[in-house]
Order: C-alpha cells, then structure tokens, then sequence
C-alpha cells in the first residue's frame, strides 16, 4: 500500500498533533506481513497492503511520523491462513538485523519447548495469540484460555513477558466475562504485563463508559490498553481519564494505519470505512485521512481536553513500552541466569 502525506494529512499533523506530540515515539503494536507467510496464495483481503517486511513498515511510519524518533515493537500476523512458524522464525532473524524487539504469535498448539526456545531469543519480549486460533466455532464467543490456554501463561509468567491481548467477544473488555478472567489471571500470573489492544477492543465509548466501574477494578496491575487503530476521541477520554496516563501504550497497528478512513460506530457494532475498500461519498467531495494521523489527532484531543503535561504525554508515546520492554528484558535475564 502506498503511502503519501497529502494536504489534509499535513494540515492534520500541524494543527492537532505536531505539538503534543513528543520527539520520540515507541511503536508497540506493528505488523509485518508477506507473501511467504502463506502456503498458498495472501489471502484477497490482504493483498492491499502488499509487501509488509520490517524494513519496509519502518520506512513508511519513518516518513509518516516525520522528524520523530521511532522505535517499534513487532509481531506477525494472526491468521489460521498463515504459516505461524515460518513467520516467528522471520522475526526471529529480522530483529537481530534491525535491531526491534517483538512478540511471538502464539497458539493453542505449540509446545512449551518450542516457545521456551523463541522466548529465550533477546529480542522476544512476549507473546501474541489470538482469537482465530481459538477451538471455538465462533472465536467471537472464545474465553481469552480458549486462545491463550494457563500453561502457556505459566510460561509468560515464568520468563515475566508481555502479553498483548485482541480480546474476542463483541464487547472486548466490556464484557464482564473477560474482565473476570483478566481480574483472576492477573492476580494468578503477577509477572505477566497484559497489553489489551486496541482499547481493550473498544472502538466506541458506549461499552466503556457504561462498564467503567468494572474495568477500573483491573488499574494497580499489570495490565496496559495500547491505542491501535482506534480513532474515537471519547474513548480516549475516558480511558485516559479513568486510568491516567499510566496505563496507555502507543501503537498504530501498521498496516493497517495506512488506510485512509476510520472506525465508524454503527448501532452498537463498528465497521472501518476507508477509501481503499469503501466508495466514500458526499454532496460536495470527501478526502479522507491517514488512519493513523486520525488516531494520533484523536489522542492528542483527549490529552489536551485532559490538560495532561509533556511528561503524561511522553508516557503515553514512549516511556510506558520502553519501561514493560526493559521490566521483560530484567525479568528473563534473572530467570536465564
Ligand atoms: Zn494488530
């Protein structure tokens, strides 16, 4: 997918986000994806983004982010189309070459010696499961230990890794069956870092703002929202408010961020709506925006309506990953010794 800074993408970059935004930025939710990583052929809805390799996604986010300095956290990409293996053996060797730390995909399915000998790899910070890989007929309905059983999690608790979680269920972590489940993991697992992505799922503040007096019972433990390809500013209002600036993690979820468009709420579903894959129309005529300059506007509105200071900000963009990062890399180097 082609990436190019167009009129709107500048006047958004330099009226909402250029000056909160602070000179180095950690990336914690990034995706390669290449035609390797499937037996066959990509599957259609994929072919979009063309060849994602790692340097190929630094670059774009490179030029994107301007004069920032970025330093990214990486993982594969969840399909049960995809060969899993082949693509934690990529990161595996890329992160040596490019110098990034990443998660490994993991699933239901592989062992504990498989995953010990990735995990003991310096740049592998944790693991990304993921609902597809889920038994369930309808991953939607998985419980987070029908995609992520404990014995896996005793690993991650073992080494102290970082977990990023895309909860299933249509409410994410408005549903109290997942707010139970993380409220018993992370007390049974306490050196786990959870990363809920995207929100905790939550694309639209409804879920949220009724179900906040749940979901605060998870803030004072290890568990961590990171923003990616969420483009509502209500929900980082409320998230910021409720958790502070403590508990936010950056991500722009590239490839994805590449689209032009956003998350729409429908009823109580959402949909993304983007140029590439949807004829957006209007009576006068409509230039959408680079999703990921949409999400950073809608962040950057929270912290200011927030009046949150440079160093919330900062914590926000970069020191909350880095600290996870370095906690994981202190936690493994004590264990492996
Ligand atoms: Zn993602």
């Amino acid at each position: 997918m082609k990436v190019q800074i167009k009129q709107v993408d500048e006047r958004i970059w330099n009226e909402e986000i250029k000056e909160i935004l602070p000179s180095k930025i950690f990336d914690a939710h990034v995706h390669t994806l290449k035609k390797d990583f499937f037996s066959n052929c990509v599957p259609e809805g994929l072919r979009i983004y063309g060849e994602c390799s790692v340097p190929a996604v630094q670059k774009k986010l490179s030029f994107l982010f301007q004069t920032r300095q970025l330093q990214f956290l990486f993982t594969g990409w969840p399909s049960t189309d995809a060969l899993i293996e082949k693509q934690n053996m990529y990161l595996v060797n890329c992160s040596k070459k490019y110098q990034f730390n990443f998660l490994v995909i993991v699933t239901p399915q592989f062992t504990p010696s498989y995953l010990e000998k990735i995990v003991k790899d310096k740049n592998c910070i944790g693991f990304k499961p993921y609902k597809c890989f889920s038994s369930k007929s309808d991953p939607e309905d998985a419980k987070i230990t029908d995609y992520l059983p404990e014995h896996q999690i005793e690993i991650a608790n073992e080494y102290g890794l970082l977990i990023t979680l895309h909860l299933s269920k249509r409410k994410g972590i408005s549903d109290p069956e997942n707010i139970d489940d993380l409220l018993y993991l992370s007390e049974k697992y306490p050196c786990v870092s959870w990363n809920l992505a995207h929100c905790g799922r939550s694309y639209f503040p409804e879920n949220i703002e009724k179900s906040m007096r749940n979901i605060i019972r998870l803030k004072g433990r290890n568990v961590f929202f990171d923003t990616s390809a969420v483009t509502d500013r209500c929900v980082f209002e409320i998230l910021f408010s409720e958790f502070g600036a403590d508990y936010i993690i950056y991500g722009s979820d590239a490839p994805i961020c590449f689209h032009r468009g956003k998350c729409v709420r429908f009823g109580y579903d959402w949909a993304f709506i983007t140029k590439e894959t949807h004829s957006i129309t209007a009576s006068f005529p409509v230039e959408p925006a680079l999703l990921l300059y949409e999400q950073l506007w809608a962040m950057c509105h929270a912290i200011k309506k927030l009046k949150f200071s440079k160093k919330q900000a900062n914590e926000i963009f970069f020191e909350n990953a880095e600290k996870v990062i370095k906690k994981v890399k202190s936690s493994k180097r004590k264990h492996l010794c």
